[in-house]
């Protein structure tokens, strides 16, 4: 039996961020408490609770000392709460999530009826309708929709897990029955990802493994995914669950997990796999051909090392965040970075415009939203500011980020002081980051580009330009004029 790993799989870059935040916190500082399990992996809330991060259901359950808000965000009275409560919050909701949450308050602000798509139940959706103060309808399915009351103009924002087509079948729907129809593109493309390696997968293989927390959406959704095409599918939390009469008579398996599920789970699950597959073939059923094909199973090693080894390429990009992070919000309404209301129009992302049945308008809309080139300067507007990162909006379909290494700052500055959110910027593109799917770029190769045009005008007309100067050193000056320059002492 051959055991085929999805392409894109398992932990996506919020889950990741959020789980290093709480490995942080709870290093020596205690006690400690997530409101809610901080991602859906009963497993894996399990392994942290041993490292001391309590589950908490609401902040009734708190007894002082640090609250990590999941990934899943939180609404804004929650923040509020535990400001007057005098506790100390650490915020690890996801960079996507925030995002949503902005777009709906943006949209809110700007008039438009919101409507989220989405579980009305899940934690991430009732966090979003609190950034509306409560105003926005939450619709999983047409007949939810057919309940709305008559509506005018309509914002759309979409839980970041729901799957693409169905978003688009209700966006449809909403267009039948508004009067405008404004589109915020709010699915996380990791989400994305996962659900196309899921697809593409379960259409070339007889079965398929889903492995994932039981109450993960993300994980849900791969598991329908894979049924929808028609491939047995089975979903399981841990190895444990696996039966071996799943596997008889089966020559390819298949095996993607959740976005919450940790690599250590995937693996555990492929070994029992391969147990099972040994196991049989020592039996005969399968004879000696299948026995052959598990111990040259290939992908499964090369798949678990692959998340292993784009774990690890994110670390070395993204700093664990320390004890106490800058971008937790302050006492007070709203997270740091969230912007005051009314601001909403300055920073609001470009939306698609779609009017009701306006097929060629929606196509342009579409067009909007498309990749920029590998290289390209392009215009983004920050839409969240961390120690370790800044999360971009360029108009693609999901947000884009600059990590630290490529901001351009004055010597001793945070990005905290020298970013904030709505300002625009221009950014290179330098690729798609394979694993979490998001866009990455670099503000300081934008800033060198454009000093080196400038310059070069500058010499050709034979004028002055001016700069800044860093530090003196042997010999002259070290001057910022948009690239570091060196003035001899001479000059
Ligand atoms: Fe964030 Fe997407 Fe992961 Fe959810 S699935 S935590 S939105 S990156």
């Amino acid at each position: 039996m051959e055991i085929i790993l999805a392409e894109s799989l398992g932990f996506c870059i919020g889950v990741r961020m959020a789980v290093r935040r709480a490995e942080a916190v709870s290093s020596g500082r205690n006690p400690v408490y997530s409101l809610g399990p901080l991602i859906h992996n009963p497993q894996e809330v399990s392994r942290l609770t041993g490292q001391g991060v309590r589950v908490a259901d609401g902040l009734g359950g708190v007894e002082g000392g640090v609250v990590i808000i999941r990934a899943h965000g939180a609404p804004p009275e929650t923040y509020r709460e535990a400001a007057e409560r005098g506790l100390e919050v650490v915020d690890a909701t996801c960079p996507f999530v925030f995002s949503l949450q902005r777009r709906a308050m943006a949209l809110a602000d700007e008039g438009y009826q919101v409507v989220i798509i989405g579980d009305p139940s899940h934690p991430e959706v009732m966090g979003v309708v609190g950034w509306t103060s409560g105003r926005a309808f939450v619709v999983s399915d047409e007949a939810d929709v057919e309940r709305l009351p008559p509506l005018g103009r309509v914002g759309v924002v979409a839980q970041t897990t729901q799957r693409e087509d169905r978003v688009e079948a209700l966006v449809a729907k909403l267009q039948e029955r508004a009067r405008e129809v404004r589109v915020e593109h709010t699915i996380c493309r990791a989400t994305t990802e996962r659900q196309e390696a899921a697809r593409d997968l379960a259409g070339r293989v007889q079965v398929m493994i889903v492995v994932g927390g039981a109450t993960s959406s993300n994980t849900q959704k791969l598991a329908s995914i894979c049924r929808d095409a028609g491939t047995t599918t089975y979903h399981v939390e841990t190895a444990a669950d696996l039966k071996s009469e799943w596997f008889r008579g089966v020559e390819r398996v298949g095996v993607t997990a959740g976005a919450s599920t940790p690599d250590w789970i995937v693996k555990e699950v492929i070994g029992r796999m391969e147990e099972i597959v040994t196991g049989e073939g020592a039996t005969g059923r399968q004879g000696e051909r299948d026995e052959r094909r598990a111990a040259q199973a290939t992908l499964p090693p090369a798949g678990v090392t692959a998340v292993e080894d784009a774990a690890a390429a994110e670390q070395a990009e993204v700093p664990p965040a320390g004890d106490a992070p800058a971008d937790a919000p302050p006492a007070g309404d709203a997270p740091a970075d969230a912007p005051p209301a009314g601001d909403a129009p300055a920073d609001a992302p470009p939306a698609a415009e779609i009017p009701a049945g306006d097929a060629q308008t929606r196509q342009e809309a579409e067009m909007a939203f498309k990749t920029p080139r590998i290289g390209e300067t392009v215009e983004g507007t920050i839409v969240q500011v961390r120690p370790d990162q800044l999360l971009v909006d360029v108009g693609h379909k999901s947000d884009a980020v600059v990590p630290l290494a490529e901001m351009s700052m004055a010597p001793g500055q945070t990005p905290e002081q020298a970013f904030s959110v709505g300002q625009k910027i221009q950014v290179v593109v330098l690729g798609v980051d394979k694993q979490e799917g998001h866009l990455r770029l670099s503000q300081r190769r934008a800033r060198e580009r454009e000093a080196w045009k400038r310059l070069e005008e500058v010499m050709t007309a034979g004028g002055a330009i001016e700069g800044t100067v860093l530090e003196a050193v042997k010999g002259g000056l070290i001057v910022d004029v948009g690239l570091r320059a060196f003035m001899p002492a001479s000059q």
